[in-house]
């Protein structure tokens, strides 16, 4: 297996979080879910949480599985985001590192083998994942447009698409 595979390739990829039911993630064997906030819920410049993005953490919930934001965002950006709707979350997560992905796995009382990481960057959210080989799915961001920290890595995730696209390693699935 090569390293491209090994550290960008998602476990699945899909349109968006609507497509994350609790039925898909429990055909996973998932029972908690990590997920990237800017350009994932949310535009990266939309500051507050929508309704389809309340249902979708309250779906989850009813249906046993537990929910927490990682971000890369300050704090400022993510609390916001966070603490009028009640979501876990942990800001400046530093992804791809793996130190906040251990972190947070150890928060919600769960597994590695139970986790899935959800995301729209290769470069942060997949690659932190696979490292620690918790499962992933990538999502297609929400809005064309990123803050400047994603600028660079949207260069390199674009080579490493198109290396997966040539080989049919990454299909969206429905
Ligand atoms: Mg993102």
């Amino acid at each position: 297996m090569n390293l491209l595979k090994k550290y960008f390739l998602p476990t699945s990829y899909v349109e968006n979080i609507k497509a994350i039911t609790p039925e898909r993630l429990k055909n996973m064997g998932v029972n908690t879910v990590m997920t990237d906030l800017d350009n994932t819920l949310v535009a990266f410049d939309e500051p507050d949480a929508d309704n389809e993005v309340v249902e979708w953490f309250s779906n989850l919930k009813e249906n046993g599985i537990n929910v927490m934001i990682l971000s890369n965002g300050k704090s400022g950006r993510v609390g916001t985001f966070c603490e009028p709707n009640g979501f876990q979350y942990i800001c400046s997560a530093r992804k791809p590192l793996s130190k906040n992905f251990r972190r947070a796995v150890k928060e919600m009382n769960a597994d590695i083998e139970n986790t899935v990481m959800v995301g729209d960057q290769l470069m942060t959210d997949i690659f932190g994942a696979n490292r620690v080989n918790m499962k992933s799915i990538l999502v297609i961001p929400v809005k064309d447009k990123d803050g400047l920290a994603t600028i660079l890595n949207r260069r390199m995730e674009r080579m490493i698409m198109r290396y997966f696209n040539k080989r049919g390693l990454l299909s969206k699935e429905d």
